[in-house]
C-alpha cells in the first residue's frame, strides 16, 4: 500500500503518472485514499458545482454493430424510433425552460438526419440560451466543421478502448485510426472534446484501462465520460460478466488526478449498475450529471444497454438535484465550459 500512497500523492503535486505506476493503483484493494484525493483535488480545480447536461436521445437507429451495444444494426428484436427535427427543438426546448443550460443530442448513427438537419437543430437550440454538445458518432471533417459552425460547442466521442486488438474485435467495420482522426479534428475544430471508455470489456485488462488513460492525458480531452460494461441482451455479449463498478470509480479517480481541471459525469451506466452510482461517481472526482430528458416510450427503446431508470424528465431532473443536495454540493449556474484558461471555444 505505501508504494500505492506515493503514487497517489505524486497525482495529487504533479498530475502525472507512468504506465507501471498507474497499473499499480487501479490494482490496489482498497480504493478509498485514492477516490478521497480524486474528490480533493476535484474540489480544488472545479468546486462544488454539479453541472447538469439534459440529454436527449433522438434516434436509435444505428448502423453500426459494436459488440456491447443493444442499438446495434444487427439487433432485430428492438423498435426503432427517430424523433422528428421538430421533436428534438421542442424537447430541447422543454428541457432549457426547466433550467439546464447544456442540451446533449445523443445517438446512433443514423442517415435519417441530414447534415443540414444536424445544422438546422443546433442554431435553433442555440437560440434556447444553452450551450448544445453532440455525440452522434464518426463523421468526415467538413460534417463536423459544419456543425461547429452551426453553433455547437462540445462533442461526446468515446474511443471505448485504446488497445488496438480489443478495439477491432468490438467494433467490426470501424476502425481505430478513424476514430483517432475523428478525436483530432473534434479538437482542432475547437469543439470541447469529450472521450472516454467502457470499464470491464470481456478481454480488457488493467493495462490497456492504463493506456486508456495516457491517451486521455494525451489528447487533452476536456471531458471524461467512463462506464461499467453492462451486457446488454440480444447483443453478442450478452452472457459475458459486467464491468466491476470499483474499477470504474478508480478510473473516474484517476482521470480527475490526471486532468484535474476537466468535466466528468457521473454517468447513465454508473447510475444503472449501483443503486447509489451516481452518487459515488460525484464522490470520485465527477462534477457532472445528465439527466434523461426523453419522453417515456422513446426512452425505452434506446436501450444501449437494460435497467435503465423509469421516469419522466421532471423526475430524472429532481433526482439528480436531490443526490447533488445530499452531497452538499451545488447545482452548477453557468454552461460549465472546461476552466477558461484550457478553453478553445472561440
Ligand atoms: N453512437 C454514438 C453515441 C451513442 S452510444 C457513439 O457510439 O458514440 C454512447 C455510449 O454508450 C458509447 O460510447 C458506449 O461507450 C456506451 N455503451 C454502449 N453500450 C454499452 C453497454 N452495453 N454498457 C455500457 N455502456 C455502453
Ligand atoms: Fe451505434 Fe454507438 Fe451503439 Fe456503437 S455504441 S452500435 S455506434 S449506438
Amino acid at each position: 500500500m505505501e508504494r500505492a500512497l506515493q503514487i497517489i500523492n505524486k497525482l495529487q503535486r504533479e498530475h502525472d503518472a507512468g504506465r507501471d505506476e498507474l497499473i499499480h493503483v487501479l490494482k490496489i484493494d482498497d480504493s478509498k485514499p485514492l477516490l478521497v484525493a480524486a474528490d480533493k483535488t476535484r474540489e480544488r480545480f472545479v468546486g462544488d458545482e454539479v453541472h447538469l447536461r439534459g440529454l436527449i436521445e433522438l434516434t436509435n437507429f444505428c448502423r453500426n454493430t459494436c459488440l456491447y451495444c443493444g442499438l446495434r444494426a444487427q439487433n432485430k428484436n428492438l423498435k426503432r424510433y427517430h424523433m422528428s427535427v421538430g421533436d428534438v427543438i421542442k424537447t430541447a426546448r422543454v428541457a432549457a425552460d426547466m433550467g439546464l443550460k447544456t442540451i446533449v443530442l445523443q445517438g446512433g448513427e443514423d442517415a435519417y438526419y441530414s447534415l443540414e438537419d444536424i445544422c438546422y437543430m443546433i442554431t435553433r437550440i442555440k437560440e434556447f440560451g444553452v450551450a448544445v454538445t453532440l455525440s452522434l458518432g464518426e463523421f468526415p471533417r467538413y460534417a463536423y466543421k459544419k456543425m461547429r459552425q452551426a453553433g455547437a460547442d462540445r462533442y461526446l466521442l468515446r474511443i471505448e478502448t485504446t488497445n488496438k486488438r480489443l478495439y477491432g474485435k468490438m467494433h467490426p467495420g470501424l476502425s481505430f485510426e478513424n476514430r483517432v482522426r475523428c478525436l483530432g479534428d473534434l479538437k482542432d475544430l475547437g469543439f470541447e472534446t469529450g472521450t472516454g471508455c467502457l470499464v470491464g470489456l470481456p478481454g480488457q485488462t488493467y493495462d490497456m484501462l492504463a493506456d486508456d488513460l495516457i491517451f486521455f492525458k494525451e489528447l487533452d480531452a476536456d471531458m471524461i465520460g467512463l462506464g461499467p460494461f453492462i451486457p446488454s441482451p440480444d447483443t453478442p455479449l450478452a452472457h459475458q460478466r459486467p464491468g466491476d463498478v470499483d474499477v470504474a470509480l478508480k478510473m473516474v479517480a484517476l482521470v480527475r488526478l490526471l486532468l484535474p481541471d476537466i468535466n466528468i459525469p457521473s454517468t447513465t451506466a454508473l447510475g444503472t449498475i449501483a443503486g447509489d452510482g451516481y452518487k459515488r461517481g460525484l464522490e470520485s472526482g465527477a462534477n457532472v450529471i445528465m439527466p434523461n430528458m426523453g419522453m417515456g416510450h422513446y426512452k425505452k427503446l434506446y436501450s444501449l444497454y437494460p435497467g435503465k431508470m423509469a421516469g419522466s424528465p421532471q423526475q430524472h431532473l429532481g433526482n439528480a438535484k436531490n443526490i447533488i443536495r445530499s452531497l452538499d454540493r451545488r447545482i452548477g449556474t453557468g454552461q460549465g465550459f472546461r476552466a477558461v484558461s484550457h478553453s478553445c471555444f472561440n
